[in-house]
């Protein structure tokens, strides 16, 4: 919708992407129809679909062109069409580059469990019934990105790999805003997470985060605890937590941890953060956590609930509208409450008796429909 002062960036990508993307898109239009909230609209190729057209798996224009977006919505990328392609070429490094340009250094991923879908988690109805954490992970620094790093051959013959876990005061506290923040909007609880008793950068990590709660959000519950204790208490007890944040390696694994409580990859939605700039606005790019499926591309079979959800948390945390974000959320929760199931939700046994098998396609109007309901 033109003249609506919000840019969007939409990035389909590859294999399952452009289907997901295309339910999105009936969702966005009841928006702009239903709620007057509307868009301005780029839309481009990224991922192999960018090789194809431009021999780089994201173009220059691309990148100004999410630069320059309020938010980017993204599919997935990749497939085996490219898997010959050079490592430096591969889909996958456009959608690495986006991150590391755009500065994208807190990665939200929701693991929010439907009521419908309790069954799915393989914890106990009651440990997983109402649970909805929010893992906040820092994404562009730590020990993915430290130097030194490499393998190298020393003077005894023996081969050596070496990577180093570094972080930045700043770097800690820019991650732990976002985290304070967004308690805000929910239960006002951060649980911070690192290992101080063995980790030099825990120990930082832990004097940051206390001081940052100190100086700017004494309002917020801040708790802290070893990483590796956290691993075992969100299969423990999950209902503790509200909002974790932690490094990019603990929080790599955590948050794939307690994204398997809710059930299934084609359910979780993430969205990736900077910081924010002289009026507030921070550069953003949503997409769902799974990848291109290609195993189930092109069969109308793929669940679009992960890319709706991501396109409500961008309502929410880019444009803050939290009452049409709600109101995508309500839709989803009511379709799998009234038995609507793509394949991937359904156990083909005893449980699945008396739910609806749908497509891509029809999971997308089911949604719309239940919008028009809501309203
Ligand atoms: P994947 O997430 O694409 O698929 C894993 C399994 O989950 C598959 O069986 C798939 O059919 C199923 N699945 C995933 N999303 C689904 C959905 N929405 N509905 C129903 N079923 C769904 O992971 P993979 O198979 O390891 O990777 C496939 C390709 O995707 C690779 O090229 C990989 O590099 C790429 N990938 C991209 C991203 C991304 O774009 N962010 C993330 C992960 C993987």
């Amino acid at each position: 919708m033109a003249g609506s002062n919000r840019n969007l960036l939409v990035l389909p990508g590859d294999g399952i992407g452009p289907e997901v993307m295309n339910e999105v898109r009936k969702v966005i239009a009841w928006m702009g129809r239903k709620r007057a909230v509307g868009f301005d609209i780029k839309e481009d190729v990224v991922g192999g679909a960018a090789i194809d057209k431009h021999g780089v798996p994201v173009a220059d224009a691309t990148v100004d062109a999410a630069m320059q977006a309020d938010a980017v919505l993204f599919g997935s990328v990749g497939g085996p069409k490219w898997d010959s392609v050079p490592f430096e070429k591969k889909p996958e490094r456009g959608l690495l580059r986006l991150r590391k340009e755009m500065d994208l250094f807190a990665n939200l991923r929701p693991a929010k469990v439907f009521d419908a879908l309790v069954g799915a988690s393989t914890l106990k109805p009651e440990i997983v019934k109402g649970l909805d954490i929010m893992i906040i992970r820092e994404l562009t620094s730590g020990v993915y990105f430290g130097e030194p790093r490499g393998i190298t051959t020393r003077p005894d013959g023996q081969r050596e790999g070496i990577d180093t876990q570094r972080y930045t005061s700043g770097e800690i506290r820019r991650v732990c805003a976002v985290a304070f923040e967004l308690a805000r909007k929910r239960q006002n609880k951060v649980c911070s997470a690192e290992k101080a008793n063995v980790m030099h950068t825990g120990v930082l990590w832990r004097e940051e985060a206390t001081k940052l709660h100190k100086e700017s959000y004494a309002d917020v519950e801040l708790t802290h605890m070893y990483a590796d204790a956290l691993a075992m208490q969100l299969l423990r007890w999950p209902g503790q937590f509200d909002v974790i944040v932690t490094d990019n390696l603990f929080g790599d694994i955590l948050s794939d941890e307690a994204s398997m409580l809710t059930g299934s990859l084609g359910m979780l939605p993430s969205a990736s953060l900077g910081a924010p700039d002289a009026t507030g606005r921070r550069k953003a790019l949503y997409e769902p956590i799974h990848g291109s499926a290609p195993d189930i591309a092109g069969k109308g079979i793929a669940n679009p609930l992960a890319e709706m959800l991501s396109y409500a948390m961008m309502l929410r945390y880019s444009f803050d509208l939290d009452g049409e974000a709600d109101l995508v959320g309500r839709a989803v929760e009511n379709v799998l409450a009234a038995g609507y199931r793509t394949a991937d939700l359904l156990t083909a046994g005893q449980d699945d008796k008396g739910l609806k098998k749908v497509g891509t396609q029809e999971m997308g109007d089911a949604i719309v429909k239940e919008l028009d309901r809501l309203v």
